[in-house]
């Protein structure tokens, strides 16, 4: 059930690397709930720890979230109420309620250094800073108050910990998962607020998501894990009564369904897991994404939102429109969904069949261009277009499929017509020829004309469709072969066919 807080929710990405599909799915759950509830999407950068800031991701983030068309109504670009929305910008706010929890007995200085750390580490395998060791190390738990005054007055380099207690059962409502329960003394006592002052991720996730009023927090089941520390600072700021519903959302797996899927078993069988192509600036290597692969963003959102959610019905094809009316948490499946590229590649061509052939003609350009050819005849790039859409699986499929429309066969598949060339196919083809300004030339004009020919000459068509086709194509593919004439033009057809017959008699 829906309180009747307004609804406010986010993606919160770290801007690490290149978005994965999950990514954007988070993305899309978190946009359909919001335009179905009548609330605010949030795109807050997450970008406090400086290790694993990736220069270059945050705009990469933002370029998906546009090319996708899932718009943030509040962002780093677009600002909004609650700026900033990158939270090392916001890096003041974060101590005061660190020091409020050290305060109020929930948390406590560490002054451990790096070595003192290390060794412990080395001493006891799997070490965890928790209730069971706490009390031995460095920590204002331990040090007489005078000491931690002292340290803290000299900027000895510190840490603020949480204190997590020890058995204790943390229990939340996950709208997805029902009642989830952890154990504390399983959970380590996190870094709240690191020595550089920045805070971790998991302080920074709750102080922003109550400063920014979420109503929903949606992410990935990864973070299940983190939400006990979540819940407890929630509780131990004071804040239970604000604190967001949970949605964590189903893993995507692997094709087999043995793991999450990685960007590594996208480049294994040969699949993007990433919306967009993403160059890593530091290596230079690009891993490729979908949009590149010549996938239309509708086709991605709906196979994404099939990806653990369903509305109860066989239906799979969905506008945008139709996903935010059916959109809801209760069909959100617990367990994790199956990656499957076949079902992806099935999406992809059911949207390049219903695409607008204007609306593709942009990327088709671009492909052209790439092949060093330029189309002056717009109508004639839509025609081609409307053509062979049905016969494309991902728009880069197009050159394979049309390149024969834009520069002459380089070879023929001679195997196909050869064993069975005669003369009387050569007289056809130049009596053909001859004829075709006699008659107009539209595709149904073409092939009566080809026909009676045909039965004039006594030949079987089917004995001539095949050569017609290899001559003006190269090969045995492509749409209807008096379709493909009609969009030459007489001029082109009749030069194909001399070429090719050369070829054939030769
Ligand atoms: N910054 C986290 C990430 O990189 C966000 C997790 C959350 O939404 O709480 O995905």
């Amino acid at each position: 059930m829906l309180s009747n807080k307004r609804v406010r929710v986010r993606f919160a990405p770290s801007p690490t690397g290149g978005l994965h599909l999950g990514g954007v799915r988070t993305v899309l759950f978190n946009y359909l709930f919001a335009r179905k509830n009548g609330g605010d999407f949030i795109l807050r950068i997450e970008d406090t720890d400086q290790n694993r800031y990736v220069d270059g991701a945050e705009q990469y983030i933002a370029d998906c979230l546009k090319w996708c068309g899932l718009n943030p109504d509040e962002s780093p670009e677009k600002g909004g109420p609650f700026a900033p929305y990158r939270q090392s910008e916001r890096k003041e706010n974060y101590r005061q309620y660190a020091e409020q929890l050290v305060r109020d007995g929930y948390a406590y200085y560490a002054f451990d250094t790096t070595e003192e750390l290390e060794a412990q580490r080395q001493q006891t395998p799997n070490f965890r800073y928790g209730h069971g060791n706490r009390e031995g190390l460095r920590n204002s738990l331990n040090l007489p108050d005078s000491e931690v005054q002292e340290l803290l007055s000299q900027n000895v380099p510190h840490v603020i910990r949480i204190k997590m207690p020890a058995n204790e059962t943390v229990s939340f409502n996950d709208m997805i998962r029902g009642i989830v329960s952890f154990d504390t003394n399983l959970v380590d006592d996190k870094v709240l607020l690191k020595a550089d002052g920045m805070p971790t991720y998991h302080l920074a996730v709750v102080v922003d998501d109550y400063l920014m009023k979420i109503s929903h927090a949606f992410r990935g089941e990864e973070w299940l894990p983190s939400a006990p520390v979540h819940i407890l600072l929630w509780d131990y700021l004071g804040w239970k009564a604000d604190m967001p519903e949970w949605v964590h959302l189903p893993l995507i797996l692997k094709p087999d369904g043995n793991g999450k899927l990685s960007k590594r078993d996208g480049d294994r069988l040969g699949f993007p897991v990433y919306a967009m192509n993403w160059k890593d600036p530091k290596t230079g290597d690009v891993t490729k994404g979908f949009r590149e692969m010549g996938y239309l963003p509708e086709a991605f959102i709906n196979m994404l939102a099939l990806l653990g959610w369903n509305d109860g019905t066989e239906q799979e094809i969905f506008t945008l429109d139709e996903l935010i009316e059916k959109f809801s948490i209760e069909r959100v499946s617990k367990a994790g969904a199956k990656f499957d590229f076949e079902k992806a590649k099935w999406f992809s061509h059911e949207y390049i069949m219903r695409a607008d052939s204007k609306e593709v003609k942009t990327t088709i350009l671009q492909i052209l261009s790439d092949k060093g050819i330029s189309v002056a005849d717009d109508d004639f790039l839509v025609n081609v277009i409307s053509l062979v859409k049905d016969r494309l699986t991902f728009l880069q499929d197009f050159w394979e499929q049309a390149s024969f429309f834009f520069e002459q066969p380089k070879e023929y598949d001679l195997n196909a017509v050869k064993p069975k060339w005669n003369d009387d196919k050569t007289a056809f083809f130049r009596e053909y020829i001859s004829s075709l300004n006699g008659h107009g030339n539209s595709a149904p004009e073409l092939e009566a004309a080809f026909k009676d020919l045909a039965q004039a000459k006594n030949i079987k068509v089917g004995e001539l469709m095949l050569p017609l086709r290899v001559m003006l194509v190269g090969g045995k593919f492509g749409p209807g072969v008096f379709e493909i004439a009609a969009l030459l033009g007489k001029e082109e057809s009749i030069s194909r066919i001399e070429l090719a017959l050369s070829a054939f008699t030769s």
